[in-house]
């Protein structure tokens, strides 16, 4: 072996024994944080519901009604709860609303068979305790006569919005078309979908371009909490997860920017630890962001915490190790113990906590210890604890600790790419006050 590649090897391993001792002084002996400050958070600009006189007024509300059916069955109607508020807010003040919202994806006569929104009026009917009438297309006499027939008060859901991507993506690509005659329907839009505000469809931004438009008070609660982080009370810790560097790369390159410690646990964490140098065995690894791991953690050596110690699964058996223990068959699914600690100690001392990704498996049981005992964590903090993600959203919801978080995103990639420092063009388009 060339006496170059010897000496790098050796180099390597120095730097890798180095971070992990870093980490075990961090562990031990409670590194002093900076001060936290407060700074205020800025108003939203946006014209909600609030800022319109909808008396008489046929109101389309843009919803998120992608619900996860099985069987024909309901299983978690929390997103039709959650419009609820709204709603009301709407029919108390005389409007004809007009929902629309989408249902999965639609590529095949057979999809829309499956995707029709019919059980969800049903659903939101009982939920309302009055009636809500459906109209089972997308455009059309029958849809534009019921509209017209509406009486103040009036609740009509119109049929899957996606029913439009049948006939070339209308709906997804938003076509300018669709858009206008969706407006035409109404006299106010209201977006009240954050989950799809990350996207130009003809239900939001198509709308919106063509009539005044508005927030409703889903949108506006998910910016208001969401904009905390964009001046987050310090020290303000991310922790962050999920299976790959790779999906998360723009989201890490303006979180380094804006976080003070990034906890970083889940599968993504092997390549991090890969990229310094460590055997992962046969862990997730994400090699084509190896080089990308490696400029961050150079170029951000305090901020970015890497667990000390894994979960791993061997041939059936369960064992915990340190990272620099991990065998060549081990495969490395749940942070461990010691990690746990050292994370619990950054966070206790944040005031402001973002969280996307589980830090482990969690699809199974076995591999959730990570991730509840972080719920856990944040159960006892007295700080901002903003949940973002769908996987992640689901997991702390599952696991019963909802109520101690002060937000909990609806929206996963809208979260995220707000989160990534993206503008979100289903609310750029929307008046502002
Ligand atoms: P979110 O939807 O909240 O943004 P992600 O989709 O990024 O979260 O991450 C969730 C996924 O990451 C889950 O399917 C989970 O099993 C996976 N994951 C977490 N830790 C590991 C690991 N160690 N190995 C493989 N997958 C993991
Ligand atoms: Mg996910």
């Amino acid at each position: 072996m060339n006496i170059l590649v010897i000496i790098n090897h050796y180099v390597q391993i120095l730097i890798v024994k180095n971070r992990i001792a870093y980490s075990f002084y961090l562990l031990i002996s409670l590194k002093k944080m900076p001060k936290s400050y407060k700074i205020d958070i800025g108003e939203n600009m946006k014209k909600t519901i609030r800022d319109f006189d909808l008396n008489n007024k046929k109101v389309i509300i843009r919803v998120d009604y992608n619900v996860p059916i099985k069987d024909g069955i309901i299983l978690d109607d929390s997103r039709i709860v959650k419009s609820l508020d709204t709603l009301k807010y709407a029919v108390d003040n005389n409007a004809k609303v007009i929902l629309m919202s989408h249902l999965g994806r639609i590529k095949t006569e057979e999809d829309k068979k499956n995707n029709s929104l019919q059980i969800v009026a049903s659903r939101l009917s009982k939920l309302l305790n009055r009636d809500v009438i459906f109209v089972p297309s997308t455009r059309g006499d029958e849809l534009e006569c019921t509209i017209n027939n509406l009486n103040p008060g009036d609740i009509l859901l119109m049929e899957n919005t996606r029913y439009e991507d049948l006939d070339g993506k209308k709906e997804s690509s938003n076509d300018e078309e669709l858009g206008k005659y969706w407006a035409s329907l109404g006299d106010i839009f209201i977006n009240d979908a954050f989950g799809t505000c990350h996207r130009a469809h003809a239900s939001n931004v198509g709308i919106a371009s063509n009539i005044e438009s508005g927030i409703g008070f889903l949108v506006e609660k998910e910016l208001k909490e969401l904009s905390i982080l964009d001046n987050p009370v310090r020290p303000f810790a991310v922790i962050l997860g999920g299976a790959k560097v790779h999906d998360k790369i723009n989201l890490i390159e303006n979180l380094v920017n804006i976080a003070d410690y990034i906890l970083i646990g889940g599968g993504m964490a092997y390549t991090f630890l890969a990229s310094s140098g460590l055997n992962i065995g046969k862990s997730i690894l994400d090699e084509e962001s190896i080089d990308f791991c490696k400029r961050i953690l150079e170029e951000n050596k305090d901020k970015i915490i890497l667990p000390i110690d894994s979960v791993n699964e061997n041939n059936g058996n369960i064992k915990e190790v340190f990272v620099s223990d991990i065998n060549e068959n081990d495969v490395g699914l749940d942070i461990g113990h010691s990690t746990i600690k050292l994370f619990k100690q950054y966070l206790n001392e944040s005031k402001t906590i973002m969280w996307n990704g589980p830090v482990g498996y969690t699809e199974r049981e076995e591999f959730t210890n990570g991730t509840k005992e972080l719920c856990e964590a944040l159960k006892n903090i007295e700080a901002t604890k903003i949940i973002g993600g769908g996987d992640t959203a689901s997991i702390v919801i599952n696991l019963g600790y909802e109520k101690y978080m002060t937000h909990i995103s609806t929206g996963g990639g809208a979260s995220l790419e707000y989160l990534e420092g993206k503008t979100l063009p289903g609310i750029d388009i929307i008046g502002d006050k």
